[in-house]
């Protein structure tokens, strides 16, 4: 992707020398959520109970758990020059994914409101809760802003086979429409679900059409694209895959537990969004879930 002396988003804040970390009650939340998700109710009582006889022995301070607040730390953080460069073209990405749905929305009489870019380092505090590294880029409808390390690209190349400045480009343009569908309501919609049997299946449908949103965009981006470009995004969106992943991580496909779709439905909403360049198209809401 042609990206060297273009326009510079404005939108992007570099949160890197900022290090949050969680206070003791998100720690004791996470604890509790995990131990209820994996025992249920028991196992949180059983743990209240063992926590009540820690403190009657005055083996654990309660207000050390429960009182604490994410706090941060700033740093003078020093990034390699290779890390600086993605840092610049991921900036401008986003001022081209900014041209594109500008133009996008004018067109449909609307107006387009520019997300935000976060840049972080290990762990960042969102208005959706405490964002880590390990989660990948994000995007929380909260607080309208996109979450990246940039230690994902490394991920990316290495463990996910997908190099290439193109396919880090694609990552952002996902999460940028994400945006796009938070922007025209449809968040909200699939978030109304949450909790209900299906909701699995419009999280799906939610991610494929933010998929079919980046090919949207690559497609008004075609002036700068290198030959092998739509292979590469084509590649990351193989790569990250639910089923791809599963294999990676369980050795085994389970397919109930999809949240982001197949490698093979990414990769052809994607190239749907790709052909077709149009915004109102794309509605993975519509059809049969077997169809998609
Ligand atoms: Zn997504």
């Amino acid at each position: 992707m042609k990206w060297k002396g273009r326009r510079s988003s404005s939108n992007v804040e570099d949160a890197r020398g900022r290090q949050a970390s969680a206070g003791g009650g998100a720690g004791a939340g996470m604890l509790l959520n995990l131990v209820g998700r994996t025992f249920g109710i028991k196992g949180i009582l059983v743990l209240l109970v063992i926590g009540f006889f820690l403190w009657m022995f005055g083996l654990v301070d309660p207000s050390q758990v429960i009182g604490g607040k994410p706090t941060v730390t700033e740093v003078d953080y020093q990034p390699s020059a290779e890390e600086q460069e993605r840092y610049d073209f991921v900036t401008v990405v986003l001022a081209d994914t900014e041209d594109v749905w500008n133009a996008a929305f004018r067109q449909q009489g609307a107006q387009y409101q520019e997300p935000q870019l976060t840049i972080y380092k290990g762990r960042v505090n969102t208005a959706c809760g405490m964002g880590e590294a390990a989660m990948g880029p994000f995007y929380c409808p909260g607080d309208k802003k996109i979450y990246i390390d940039l230690g994902f690209y490394d991920e990316l190349a290495r463990d996910f086979k997908a190099p290439g400045d193109f396919a880090q480009a694609y990552v952002i343009a996902h999460e940028v429409g994400h945006h796009v569908q938070n922007l025209l309501g449809i968040s909200d919609r699939v978030n109304a679900r949450r909790g209900q049997r299906d909701f699995n299946e419009w999280s799906v449908r939610l991610e494929l059409q933010a998929d079919y949103l980046a090919g949207v965009w690559a497609n008004h981006n075609s002036n700068y694209l290198d030959r092998g470009d739509i292979e590469e995004a084509m590649v990351a969106a193989n790569a990250i895959g639910d089923d791809t992943i599963q294999q990676r991580t369980q050795g085994r496909v389970v397919p109930h537990a999809f949240t982001h779709g197949t490698s093979e439905q990414r990769q052809r909403w994607f190239n749907q969004g790709l052909r077709s360049g149009d915004m109102t198209q794309g509605d993975t809401f519509a059809m049969p879930y077997d169809q998609l």
